[in-house]
């Protein structure tokens, strides 16, 4: 008998926000295969696996797959790919097998390129709905990100200052993720827009690392690392 490939979703680093469905999976699944980087000091890191490490999930049925952090798309894909023929391969077996992804695995995650591979192979997949990160982050503010009949706009990542202050003018509350790839636009409509307020999160919900500021100058000094994230309010 087959099973669906399952594609788990982890939460946004606070083992605590892996939902009970979710961990039901983990623990009766055969194989789990995470997303891993190797940073430029060839060190495997992977906050995926610092989740399972925390769930106390055998170390023996996981398997990682290298996602390159690099702006070359090709090689990225590739290496999905690779992880998809494996993934394949596994259920193939009879296996219960599984994908994690931070946050939720349907927003924003780059292993859709895997779901999306293994759906033109005609194996079934399934996902479990998870807490994503800009969710986490409005808790960890303690505002409300959307109230009435405010409109909330999500922006992956790459924007501009005019493109920032167009949406600011209309209102919508604005969440940016991947806030490293738009530093540059942030510090400076931050600069020439003082009156809105700028939430700025790091690693929320992940011990010893979780950061959080609205403090205008603090945002300007801050180093953004990868994990970062801001809710705009006007
Ligand atoms: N699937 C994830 C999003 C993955 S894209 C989700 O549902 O949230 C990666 C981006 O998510 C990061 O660049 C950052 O903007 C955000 N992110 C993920 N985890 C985060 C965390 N713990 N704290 C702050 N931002 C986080």
């Amino acid at each position: 008998m087959y099973h669906s490939v399952q594609f788990i979703s982890l939460g946004p680093g606070d083992p605590e926000l892996v939902t009970i469905k979710a961990l039901k999976a983990l623990r009766q699944a055969d194989a789990i295969f995470y997303p891993a980087t190797i940073n430029s000091a060839g060190q495997t890191i992977s906050r995926a696996l610092d989740i399972l490490v925390h769930l106390e999930i055998p170390s023996d049925k996981l398997y990682p797959f290298n996602v390159p952090m690099n702006k070359n798309r090709s090689l990225a894909i590739e290496a999905y790919e690779k992880a998809s023929a494996k993934i394949g391969n596994e259920q193939q077996k009879g296996s219960k097998t599984a994908v994690v992804a931070e946050g939720d695995a349907g927003f924003y995650s780059s292993i859709h390129y895997i779901y999306d591979n293994l759906i033109l192979k005609r194996i079934p997949v399934e996902h479990i709905a998870g807490v994503p990160a800009f969710i986490a982050c409005g808790a960890l503010a303690g505002i409300h990100i959307a109230k009435q009949e405010e409109e909330l706009i999500v922006i992956p990542g790459i924007v501009t200052e005019d493109e920032l202050s167009i949406h600011l003018q209309s209102g919508k509350t604005i969440v940016i993720m991947k806030v490293s790839q738009c530093c540059d636009a942030i510090k400076s409509i931050i600069k020439n827009q003082p009156q809105p307020t700028y939430h700025y999160f790091e690693n929320a919900g992940v011990a010893g690392k979780e950061y959080y500021t609205n403090n205008k100058n603090d945002i300007q000094s801050r180093t953004i690392p990868y994990f970062s994230l801001m809710i705009i309010k006007s």
